[in-house]
């Protein structure tokens, strides 16, 4: 047979949304079709019992009532069920064979009765035929093929049937019933074609939609997604943290912002390199994200600044334990391509509403117990609270009097001595900076640098404290050396170091006379800048001393990188070195250290006479501290009598 002929009736299995439509519209229409048919075939077999045989009014039209009954109810059954598409087809196909030959069956049967009938009967035949196949194309229009073969089994026999009946009645109805069903396929066929379309245009819609979509999941990625780790980004972060504000004051949602810090991070970046670096990094955001997702939010700030919301039953002891679990979990090793490393982390926390309520603020206060989380409690979490955000307070307060502030007049230097273990003579003198506010009156220097770091002003205060050191060392007997503390923040500052190398070398000071101390931290933050700083200062001839070793971050596996002169034991370690087998084993190994790499080793913070035995066995070369003097006033000793220390040392 022609293809052309044969396409009609084809059940085309690649499209599958079309299937899936068909299905689903046959079984609202199906069970209708079968309805109507069953009562068209039960009427016309009751109107024909005992006129024609039983096999013919009863025997037959049974099987198809039953047949009718259950095959509308299996259609019933598809109506909220999506098929398998192999089996929807298959369903398709047998749909259009059953209409195929349940139509000409039933055209069989009706033309069967036909020749028991009178002539009021016959003209019900030919009414049951054709108010069975009408309905029969209405329902099936989403079913081309079985519409058209239907009509098609069942009328065109009918059709001959009739027309060679001899009555002119009905041929008269076979000839307007053939123009209608002709209209009515005519209407199909558009009809059908355009349900057609109208699917492959819902589904390249739907196509459409999807790359819509995939490109959309893609914008939302790049916009909210950290690219390296793969963890909700600072943007997300604050989405998420507005949210929780907006919770907090609808539901009153408590709920924490946790900032975490990575120790050491820097030193590994600067070491094995920046690929090894973001190896540690995407490592943390794996680690972290194996805290409970359903209570802790997790992001990547930027750098090695990462944060958490967290959600649940959180107290001061329950966000204690979480810090302690998650300096525990990012203080494993890590096992890197191609090295092993360890960091430590740091944790700051704030809670909504204690510390504030609105994520900035949070934010900002949970950075700022995070610093004091890595000054004070190294490895340890810390919890904004009230005594902080007094801390806090003052040091903005410091801050805005410190930028108004007549820094040449209002800024003094005091001198620390610094003695010879051994000798007990003279080392030098430690610079350390004084202020006296014209409105605060004194102020702590831990107050007033940490101020003065926090905004920046620190350089103007280190230019102006290096001046009056300079020209105090200017006046100084000749052998007489001063130390001079640098913050990390003007390490990290190229143009502050340029200031700086200028004004040494626009005095008469002997460059070798004045020693930089320098502290850890500037080598946590950028090891190469601060080891570039130190080799400048260095080759101009100054000496340079590695400042709180001990306190930070301490690595001895970088001292031996760096052109240092001394390395001054931090005062934490001095405090109990007397009664602590541990801080005497660190400090004989800094000693140790010292002795290798042919350094200095001073001592800072000495109060005792006990101290100062201990250390002095320990093998320390200088010290310094309160017992041997306080901080005073470069004038009030006489630089021409012989520089002396305490006798006691000897
Ligand atoms: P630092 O550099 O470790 O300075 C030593 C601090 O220890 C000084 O405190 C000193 O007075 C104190 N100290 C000395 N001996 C003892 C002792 O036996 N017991 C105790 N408990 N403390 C002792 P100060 O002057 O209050 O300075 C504190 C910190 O402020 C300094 O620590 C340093 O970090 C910073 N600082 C002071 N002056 C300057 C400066 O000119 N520039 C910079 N960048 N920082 C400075
Ligand atoms: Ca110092
Ligand atoms: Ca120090």
């Amino acid at each position: 047979m022609p293809k052309r002929l044969i396409s009609p009736f084809r059940i085309s299995a690649d499209q599958p949304e079309l299937v899936r439509s068909q299905i689903s519209a046959l079984a609202r229409q199906v069970p209708i079709l079968y309805v109507i048919l069953i009562l068209n075939v039960l009427l016309t077999a009751i109107m024909h019992i005992g006129v024609a045989p039983l096999w013919l009014s009863v025997l037959l039209p049974f099987p198809i009532i039953v047949i009718g009954v259950m095959r509308s109810i299996s259609w019933v059954k598809l109506r909220d069920k999506v098929l398998p598409h192999d089996v929807a087809v298959q369903r398709l196909r047998s749909t259009v064979y059953l209409s195929g030959v349940l139509g000409a069956v039933l055209c069989g049967w009706a033309l069967a009765l036909f020749t028991y009938a009178d002539s009021m009967m016959r003209l019900h035949s030919a009414f049951f035929v054709s108010m069975t196949v009408i309905p029969c194309i209405f329902s099936l229009t989403h079913l081309r093929a079985a519409a058209l073969l239907t009509a098609i089994v069942a009328l065109f026999p009918a059709l001959v049937f009739f027309s060679f009946a001899g009555e002119p009645v009905l041929l008269a109805i076979m000839a307007n019933f053939l123009v209608v069903i002709l209209a009515m396929l005519r209407v199909l066929w558009v009809h059908s074609g355009e349900f057609e379309s109208l699917i492959q245009a819902q589904e390249q819609l739907i196509k459409r939609q999807q790359v819509t979509q995939r490109l959309s999941d893609q914008n939302f990625r790049l916009a909210n997604l950290d690219t390296l780790t793969d963890l909700p980004n600072r943007r997300a972060f604050f989405l998420q943290a507005q949210a929780m504000v907006t919770s907090h004051k609808t539901d009153n949602l408590r709920f924490a912002v946790a900032v975490i810090d990575l120790d050491g991070f820097k030193g590994i970046n600067d070491c094995h390199g920046h690929g090894a670096g973001d190896e540690i990094l995407v490592h943390v955001a794996r680690r972290l994200e194996t805290l409970p997702t359903d209570e802790v939010f997790s992001a990547r700030l930027g750098g090695d600044e990462f944060a958490l919301l967290v959600t649940g039953a959180i107290d001061e002891t329950a966000l204690n334990d979480l810090g302690l679990r998650i300096c525990r979990m990012l203080g494993q090793k890590y096992h890197l391509s191609r090295v092993d490393a360890t960091i430590s982390a740091s944790v700051g926390f704030a809670m909504c509403p204690d510390a504030g309520v609105d994520a900035e603020r949070l934010l900002e206060n949970a950075d700022y117990a995070l610093m004091h989380a890595k000054q004070n409690r190294r490895g340890a979490p810390v919890l904004f609270n009230a005594d902080l955000g007094d801390e806090m307070r003052r040091l903005s307060l410091i801050d805005q009097h410190l930028r108004n502030a007549a820094l040449e007049r209002e800024l003094t230097i005091v001198l620390q001595p610094i003695i010879y273990s051994d000798s007990g003579a003279l080392r030098g003198h430690e610079v350390l900076a004084r202020w006296r506010s014209s409105e605060l009156g004194q102020v702590p220097p831990m107050q007033f640098i940490r101020a003065a770091e926090r905004s920046e002003m620190i350089h103007q205060v280190t230019l102006v404290l290096l001046r009056k050191t300079l020209a105090l060392l200017e006046t100084l007997p000749k052998g007489a050396s001063l130390s001079f503390n640098l913050s990390a923040r003007d390490v990290a500052s190229p143009e502050t170091v340029l200031q700086i190398l200028k004004l040494v070398r626009a005095s008469k000071v002997e460059p070798k006379a004045l020693t930089f101390e320098i502290t850890e931290t500037a080598f946590m933050v950028d090891f190469r800048q601060a080891s570039d700083v130190l080799n400048l200062l260095r080759n101009l001839g100054c000496r340079v001393a590695l400042d709180d070793f001990g306190s930070g971050y301490s690595s001895l596996s970088y001292v031996h990188r760096l052109p240092l002169d001394a390395i001054k034991i931090d005062r934490s370690f001095v405090l109990e070195v007397e009664s602590s087998e541990v801080s005497r084993g660190i400090v004989k190994t800094i000693v140790d250290l010292c002795r290798n790499l042919k350094l200095q080793c001073v001592v800072e913070g000495v109060e005792t006479a006990g101290q100062v035995a201990t250390l002095r066995e320990l093998g320390c070369d200088a010290m310094q501290g309160f017992y041997f003097a306080e901080p005073f006033a470069p004038d009030a000793i006489d630089w021409s009598a012989e520089p002396a220390a305490k006798p006691t040392v000897a």
